[in-house]
């Protein structure tokens, strides 16, 4: 067996680590981790630490880890049929049966789904086709796509585009000229404290319609957004804010992109957060929850609109040209079955809102009069704690400061894994869908603690 020495030697050797602070990872100077196991909540680690996992590996893992249900489903997939393409009309008994499960769940209005790897190329698809769609209609120059600041939609070319985050962009030449951003619907951050959320949303639909008049809406394509903002802060949105935005795409024939790679399959408590918000998407973006990250796979989902523009497209074209050698794989495909009825069987959407629930509450309870806490926000399994330098006038620590990692670093001691979000000192929270009140408690109980250890 190789030693946790050699191993962590190879690591900073060998392993080129995403997200990571390269020189201080091969120097040995930043944290590193060798995970080995996961049994429901819980992940454990060769250094012997049994850690509560409060982010659901990157808020994936929404059925927990080690149900056999799923390895059992994906051994019995790679012994039978490992893998075949889906091109050409070609599929397997698993991704048919995948794609009508995620039809049967989808939002009404929905039309066909198309199966990636992961949230980026989902992504990535989705813009492709918003392009296609504009080009069959004879508009090439409704290109344009409106993202928000702050929203997290990947990290390749296009999607790091779309990405709102400075650190996404800086020194890779981003975003690309097609996307242009508007302000998030950010109520905590807004500089005026006095704006009720009502008319925060007015804001937010104000800075949109700003923006379509200053670019013109005939080079608007698209506008995409988390029905939550999920990397940027986790920040649910302002009362009445998503139908008062569809509102303005709708005049202004502009496509609405929901990512749903958070939020798809149940982690709002609803199974999507289009029924969430009430909110009528043409396409929708998930990942993780679709397979639990038991194995990488993603979908598109489209809507009726599109697809019907879509067919109309390839009959005057021929054979769409978009296509991953790995869509649809069949291991994936059966990891998402399996975890699909894990969901419906485990009573998990309802449990997502219940727990979720309870989990802000006592969160808000127990920190949120902390002189140091200026918000404890969220909806469903998703909560996040907003660490403020002082609470009456709003403002801020200094970034350098690391004030929301260092109670992050404080809770992994304390046996809880929370998130350091990565712009503003957030803690973000977003457990596993099977979370129980006791690990509810449990996470509360550390965050409050680390608080108290790091602020005071
Ligand atoms: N969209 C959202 C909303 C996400 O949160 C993420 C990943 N955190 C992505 C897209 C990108 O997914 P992936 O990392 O699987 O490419």
């Amino acid at each position: 067996m190789l030693t946790n020495d050699q191993l962590a030697k190879w690591d900073r050797e060998s392993f080129f680590h995403p997200s990571t602070h390269l020189g201080q990872f091969a120097r040995g100077e930043a944290a590193q981790r060798i995970v080995t196991g996961g049994e429901g909540v819980f992940i454990t680690d060769r250094d012997g630490n049994r850690l509560l996992d409060g982010f659901a590996g990157l808020y994936c893992v929404n059925v927990g880890y080690g149900r056999a249900e799923i390895a059992e489903a994906i051994a019995t997939q790679a012994r039978e049929l490992s893998y075949y393409h889906s091109y050409a009309g070609h599929g397997s008994e698993a991704s048919i049966t995948l794609s009508k499960m995620v039809m049967d769940r989808a939002p009404e209005g929905m039309a066909r789904v198309y199966f990636g790897l992961g949230g980026s190329d989902a992504n990535e698809t989705n813009i492709k086709l918003v392009w296609y769609y504009n080009n069959i209609l004879g508009r090439p120059e409704k290109k344009k796509i409106i993202s928000r600041w702050r929203g997290y939609h990947g990290s390749g070319l296009m999607t790091g585009s779309l990405t709102g985050l400075d650190l996404f962009h800086r020194k890779f030449d981003l975003p690309l000229s097609q996307v242009i951003h508007t302000e998030a619907p950010y109520h905590f951050r807004h500089p005026d404290p006095t704006m009720s959320e009502a008319d925060f949303t007015a804001h937010c639909v104000a800075k949109l319609e700003e923006l379509i008049a200053a670019e013109g809406a005939d080079t608007i394509a698209a506008f995409i957004g988390e029905p939550v903002l999920g990397t940027g802060g986790i920040v649910p949105p302002p009362a009445g804010y998503w139908p008062a935005i569809k509102a303005v795409l709708d005049r202004h024939d502009i496509l609405l992109i929901l990512d749903e790679v958070v939020t798809g399959f149940g982690r709002l408590g609803s199974m999507f957060g289009a029924g969430h918000y009430g909110v009528q998407p043409d396409l929708i973006t998930c990942a993780k929850g679709l397979t639990s990250a038991y194995a990488p796979l993603s979908a598109s989902i489209v809507g009726q609109r599109m697809w019907d523009v879509l067919m109309q497209g390839t009959d005057e074209n021929g054979v769409l040209g978009h296509g991953w050698t790995y869509s649809a794989h069949p291991i994936g495909a059966a990891a998402g079955i399996a975890n699909l009825k894990l969901i419906d069987d485990l009573g998990l959407v309802e449990n997502a809102g219940t727990v979720g629930r309870y989990l802000n509450e006592t969160m808000r309870a127990a920190v949120g009069d902390h002189v140091h806490v200026g918000e404890v926000r969220g909806e469903g399994m998703l909560c996040a704690v907003e660490l403020v330098a002082d609470r009456d006038k709003r403002s801020f620590f200094d970034a350098a400061e690391g004030k929301g990692a260092k109670v992050v670093a404080a809770m992994l001691k304390r046996g809880v894994i929370a998130r350091a979000m990565p712009q503003g000192d957030i803690l973000g929270f977003a457990p596993p869908l099977c979370l129980t009140q006791a690990e509810a408690d449990q996470i509360v109980a550390v965050t409050k603690d680390s608080i108290a250890e790091v602020l005071g």
